[in-house]
Order: C-alpha cells, then structure tokens, then sequence
C-alpha cells in the first residue's frame, strides 16, 4: 500500500495547541495520512523509552514511522574517527526507529568536500560496506538505511550515485527527494517520462522488489545554479515540481512508496493534498 504523510509536525497542530510529538499518530491519521517522519536532523534527542511510548501511538493509529539520521554524517570524510561518529549516528538512528516501530532510516551520505568525487564516492562505497558489517553484528540489519539524493552539488547524491551506493548491500534504498533532484536538474523534472526515466532506472539496476516500496520525498524547492535553496509549499508555481506527474509514474511503474512531504511549515497539510493528487488519477 502506498503511504503518505508529513516530514515533522505541521505548524496547525502546534496552533491546535499540542506542544510534543505524542499526539502526532492520531493527528495524522485523522487527516488521512498513514505515515509520519520524525527528525534526528540536528541530532538524536529521543530516549530508547520515549520512543517505546511514542512508537506505541503511532501503531494505535496505523501510522507508519520512519526516521531522519543526524545531518553530521559524512561517509566520504577521511578521518577514521570522523567515519567512526557516523557509523554511530546511523547505528543510534536504528536503535530508535525500532523502538518507535519502524525500520526506515533516512541518511545523507556525505559531502564531496576536498577529495575527487570519484575518491569520494569509493570511500562511501567501503564505509558502507563496514556500516552494513556493523548493523549486521547488532542485529538491527532488519533496518531500511534509505540513502538520499541531494540538492546541491557539493554533496553526494545525484540519483546515479545514490543507486550506484544502493549496490553496496541489501539493507541499502534510496530516497529519492524529488524535490532535490529538481534542483540538481535545473528544474528538468516536467513530465512523468521524466520521472519514469529516474525511476526505470534504478528498477533496471536494483531490480523491482528494491524499489517497489521505495522512500520518497516531496516538496517543491527553491534552487540557484549552485543547486538547493530552499524548501517551499505546494503554492509554489516557480520552482516546482509538480506532483501529478510522478503519481502517474508511480502508478503506471505499480510502485507503493512512501512518500514524505517535506514542504515548509504546512507539511501535513501539503501531504493531504499530494495523497488527493494521486487518489484522484483516472486509470
Ligand atoms: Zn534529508
């Protein structure tokens, strides 16, 4: 089944007067959504018990959750120590996706910085081998580490790269942040053979059971030529993308994702809408 909902709480449900993330399962799914993201962005600050209590109302309301490891991770920094940190952010982003019920860990991979992309992408390539290695020994290779495409070109993360990287191991799929890949394309995502193009693509290489239930993103995003500005709403009619041409892909690829809307502020209410876009396609 293909799932929706919001990156984070929606700016009406603070309005609404909740002030912690308790209340968000039954908030979601009272608006039709059936999914939810919760972000370790600036860091993990969800205890294993707090989790425990939250993943319990999520599952209440048939709401499935993943999570957003911490953005510090930085598989291409040559400092084994730098890479040791990482491990432990994705390792620790596991542990509390478990304990909140889920098993979907989004990461960014890395950032180019001074090496040659090349350099950089095999220095991924080792280090997630090692990673895999490491989750495996703590049993939490049961975990989704759903590596994502990127904005702006000093990062890694063009969709070629991130399914190259998906290649690495099994517990590797990709996000893919169409939003972002908007961004690295200048704003060549128009028609759904565009976005059948990406998603044909990493089907020929990672084959169709990886990508059935693939993790997307969405939102529109403000970009420049050096890529990601920053993240808008569904009223954007300048940067795009549209959403109805990747619900047609997905629908004639017979694709159930999970797509989390990542618009700012109104999140939510931007997932409702998507969920409309996709549910009102005529065969
Ligand atoms: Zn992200």
């Amino acid at each position: 089944m293909i799932k929706f909902g919001p990156s984070g709480n929606d700016k009406l449900y603070y309005e609404q007067g909740n002030k912690t993330t308790l209340g968000a399962g039954k908030w979601v799914s009272e608006l039709g959504l059936n999914a939810y993201e919760y972000s370790f962005g600036r860091g993990i600050k969800l205890s294993e018990e707090k989790a425990k209590v939250l993943g319990e109302e999520f599952a209440k309301y048939g709401v499935s959750v993943s999570v957003h490891a911490p953005y510090f991770i930085n598989f291409a920094n040559p400092d084994d120590e730098m890479a040791e940190k990482s491990y432990n952010y994705v390792i620790n982003s596991c542990k509390i996706v478990k304990a909140l019920g889920g098993n979907r860990v989004v990461v960014h991979t890395a950032t180019n910085g001074k090496l040659e992309r090349e350099d950089a992408l095999q220095l991924c390539k080792k280090r997630l081998k090692v990673l895999e290695q490491k989750l495996i020994e703590q049993n939490l290779n049961d975990c989704l580490i759903c590596l994502e495409t990127m904005g702006k070109y000093s990062q890694i993360g063009i969709y070629e790269e991130i399914i190259d990287l998906c290649l690495v191991g099994n517990i590797y799929i990709p996000t893919f942040d169409f939003g972002h890949i908007n961004c690295t394309m200048q704003g060549g995502l128009k028609t759904t053979a565009d976005f059948e193009k990406i998603l044909n693509y990493a089907i020929d290489n990672l084959g169709f059971e990886k990508i059935k239930n693939v993790h997307i993103h969405f939102s529109k995003i403000e970009y420049t030529s050096k890529g990601e500005v920053k993240h808008l709403t569904l009223e954007d009619s300048v940067y795009g993308p549209e959403f109805q041409p990747l619900a047609r892909a997905i629908k004639n690829l017979k694709l159930e994702p999970v797509i989390i809307c990542e618009s700012s502020e109104i999140m939510a209410q931007d997932a409702v809408k998507l969920k409309k876009i996709y549910d009102d396609l005529v065969d």
